[in-house]
């Protein structure tokens, strides 16, 4: 049996882990899971995988699951803060860590994995555009695993030979090709981006995601952060990474050849596939995801994106070529833009213009350590803030 901590139990990407899991009872444990606030959800879940330990970051949330679970007779161990979350990875009897809480919020416990020379499978993307190079040493250094949940990398990862750390042009790559869909708004006249509301943001056409990740595909600032975790996670430049908008989101990014092959991966959009490639890495398993229909399948187009359209992709290529802590404030500001922008505090083209701001504002340094990083998302943060606020008080109210 494989021990299974998964970290955002209650989001989307850990309820599709735990519909992967539950398919496979001789394979995989539950040992722990954890959540922000949803002690409902984690109830549910405590009671039907019997984990040793669930985790509420906040502590009241964590006093009415222990409520709950009492009257329930089960016996799991609840704990809350944040410390917990790093403390659970590190168990014996956790042999994978499933990394699937949003935004920075995720980085701690997805380091403390690493360390712990656990298997991560890596959905928690931010961890990485905050602190790429301490990232990958650590995973090197305390001899971790690290699998590509994104369905972008997961299908790059599975384009590409096992021993593809040995550098891309020893194994012949000569572009990685990262596929987006363009969001809902890839159509829509630029004149109307500042009325876009929340809720059509959130409205993907093709993905079923959480709100953050869910906006960030609105602004495609999630192909910016997908570009810098593909220079990371295979060790390459910028510039050998092209993107290509690809509406039907059925093929899941490709890999270029120099002998003329494209090696692509394609799939219903559907992220319990690369979970389940993930989970079972080398195996495969079942993932309750239905195969394509080859012949019933829609026309494929592949088109350039147009990067007036998406400012959020240009800042991103920017900070990771400045490189240092910049990626560490893209992050940052584009986190406090989003939930503003959910918050209506902000519009929809005021996101890409708060990151813009406080990258301007705030010089990249190296980011030489995990104090520096924290410090840095913590400045950007503030900056944002600022930002927004002068922001709203010239434009009186949104919406
Ligand atoms: P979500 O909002 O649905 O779920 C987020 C989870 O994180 C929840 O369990 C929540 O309780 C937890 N969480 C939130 N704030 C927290 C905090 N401060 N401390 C601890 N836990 C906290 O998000 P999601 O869509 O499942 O995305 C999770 C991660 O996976 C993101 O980094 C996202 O970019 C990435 N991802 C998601 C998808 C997708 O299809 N949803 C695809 C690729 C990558
Ligand atoms: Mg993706």
């Amino acid at each position: 049996m494989t021990g299974v901590a998964v970290l955002g139990a209650t989001g989307t990407i850990g309820v599709n882990t735990l519909d992967v899991v539950r398919r496979h009872p001789n394979l995989y444990q539950i040992i722990v899971l954890t959540a922000h606030s949803q002690f409902e959800r984690m109830a549910k879940q405590c009671e039907e995988f019997n984990p040793a330990y669930a985790v509420m970051v906040d502590e009241q949330s964590a006093d009415k699951l222990e409520t709950i679970l009492k009257t329930k007779g089960l016996n799991t161990k609840v704990l809350h803060g944040s410390q917990a979350l790093q403390d659970v990875v590190q168990l014996a009897e956790v042999d994978v860590v499933m990394a699937a809480i949003v935004g920075a919020a995720g980085l701690q416990s997805t380091l403390a994995a690493a360390k712990a020379g656990k298997k991560i499978l890596l959905a928690n993307k931010e961890s990485l555009v905050m602190s790429g190079k301490l990232f990958m040493d650590q995973v090197r250094d305390y001899n971790a695993e690290l699998l590509p949940i994104d369905s972008e990398h997961n299908a790059i990862f599975q384009c590409m030979p096992t021993d593809y750390a040995r550098g891309l042009d020893k194994i012949g790559v000569s572009k990685i090709l990262l596929t987006g869909s363009g969001g809902p708004f890839r159509e829509l006249p630029m004149s109307e981006f500042a009325k876009v509301t929340p809720e059509q943001a959130v409205a993907h056409p093709n993905w079923s995601m959480g709100k953050k990740i869910s906006v960030d595909s609105a602004t495609m600032m999630n192909k910016g952060l997908e570009l810098i975790e593909a220079c990371w996670l295979f060790d390459t430049n910028i510039n050998k990474i092209n993107i290509v908008l690809h509406p039907q989101s059925i093929v899941h990014s490709m890999v270029e050849y120099v002998d003329g092959s494209i090696l692509a991966q394609l799939g219903q959009p559907d992220m319990r596939t690369p979970i389940a490639h993930a989970l079972a890495w080398p195996n495969r398993i079942e993932s309750g995801v239905s195969m394509l229909d080859l012949v019933a399948m829609p026309n494929l187009e592949f088109v350039e994106p147009d990067m007036q359209r998406y400012p959020c992709l240009r800042l991103a290529r920017e900070a990771m070529q400045t490189g240092g802590t910049a990626t560490t404030i893209l992050n940052a500001a584009n986190e406090v833009a989003v939930q503003a922008f959910l918050d209506k505090k902000l519009n929809f083209t005021d996101i890409s213009k708060t990151v813009e701001y406080v990258l301007e504002q705030i010089a990249s340094r190296p980011a030489d350590s995990i104090e520096t990083v924290v410090d840095e998302d913590e400045r950007a943060r503030i900056v944002a803030d600022e930002f927004i606020e002068i922001n709203t008080m010239k434009a009186g109210a949104v919406h």
